[in-house]
């Protein structure tokens, strides 16, 4: 049998450009300044994101490690960083960033995700309709929840959600027709202050059911500390 030498191995491997960098989604897109904006590449990648323009100026490529946290809708995306007070936003030219691309930060960006989008659970434990209650009025949907993530459905699709129970502050209930879920998405994103959300539910929610997800949400998180000291 014929063998390679392993300085040739070496040689190939070093070449390969970085061959664990995979490209989960990339498209055009428009970054809006005060006045006018730029254009340019987004990719999201295995590695982190990064902004591929003309206007080198406002060019980045950050590693995951960089962002504090993450905002994701279909049409844009909003990045915050340590260094900056306000968010890089990104708004995509066509089409939309595949739930997929979604799922994936999900499944791997492990600080602040804020997901505009309801996404299938891969097993449904409950759901109840609800109405999201707004300072002015409401909007109506379902909200659902599985093993790993809470979804609201929401017939305004600026409030859909999907929030792994990392991602929930904390919940509570006063009764079995209110659940108040305080996120860790930012109010306005930028600002400081937890995004609270207020639903009225349309049947009632059994106190089981209650403690079952405030059990995700509190001891999930001390268990996934726990298990990383
Ligand atoms: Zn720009
Ligand atoms: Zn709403």
């Amino acid at each position: 049998m014929k063998t390679i030498p392993l300085c040739c191995v070496i040689a190939v491997w070093l070449t390969l450009p970085s061959a664990a960098q995979v490209t989960e989604w990339q498209g055009e897109v428009r970054h809006s300044h005060r006045m006018g904006g730029c254009r340019g590449n987004l990719q999201i990648t295995s590695r982190g994101i990064a902004y591929l323009t003309d206007h080198k100026k406002h060019a980045r490529d950050w590693s995951y490690l960089d962002l504090k946290a993450v905002y994701i809708a279909p049409g844009k995306v909003l990045l915050s960083t340590y260094d900056k007070k306000k968010p890089f936003t990104l708004k995509v030219k066509e089409g939309e960033i595949p739930r997929d691309t979604m799922r994936f930060l999900l499944e791997s960006f492990p600080k602040t995700l804020i997901v505009n989008a309801s996404l299938p659970l891969p097993t449904t434990l409950f759901e109840i309709p609800a109405s999201h209650r707004h300072r002015r009025g409401a909007c109506q949907g379902i909200l659902r929840a599985g093993t790993q993530r809470l979804t609201f459905e929401s017939d305004q699709s600026a409030h859909s959600r999907t929030w792994r129970y990392g991602d929930v502050a904390d919940l509570h209930s006063l009764h079995s027709f209110e659940l108040t879920l305080t996120t860790r998405e930012y109010q306005k994103f930028h600002y400081a202050g937890n995004r609270v959300f207020r639903f009225q539910l349309k049947e009632p929610m059994a106190r089981s059911v209650y403690q079952d997800l405030w059990r995700r949400v509190n001891l999930g998180g001390t268990l996934e500390l726990k298990a990383r000291n």
